[in-house]
């Protein structure tokens, strides 16, 4: 059996097919300008309900981390890192880090975007630390 997968909403629909390219987007607002996530149908810094998809850099900082060991449903391998990424763009997404083990990620650590196919048809955008910058 495999996990549950997220259903693509008309909203949510091209966050999911840029993942599929390998892009993260984010919603920013055509009349303030502010960035913001998740997709809602208006901006939630002025009410506007103009904005539209921009690509983001996908580096940011754990904010906050848990170590899930018990997997909440079948298909999920625990344990795994659920942690609130706070994106260098300035909004905070809820996401996986992988690539190492979950309880070795910390708060304040540099990750960047990193994406993992799960159907055809969803890639599930998740973080893993920012080698890049820690070789820099
Ligand atoms: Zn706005």
């Amino acid at each position: 059996m495999t996990r549950p997968v997220p259903l693509p909403s008309s909203l949510s629909r091209p966050f999911w097919e840029a993942a599929r390219r390998g892009e993260l987007v984010l919603p920013r607002c055509s009349a303030c300008g502010l960035r913001f996530f998740t997709p809602e149908p208006a901006c939630p810094h002025c009410w506007s309900g103009t904005w539209t998809y921009e690509r983001s850099a996908g580096r940011g900082t754990v904010y906050s981390v848990t170590a899930v060991h018990r997997a909440p449903g079948p298909g999920f391998e625990a344990p795994y890192a659920l942690a609130v990424i706070e994106l260098d763009e300035g909004v905070t997404m809820l996401s996986h880090v992988v690539g190492l083990p979950a309880d070795e990620v910390t708060i304040g650590m540099r990750v960047a975007v990193h994406f993992q196919p799960l159907t055809d048809d969803i890639t599930l955008p998740c973080f893993s630390p920012d080698r890049a910058e820690a070789s820099a």
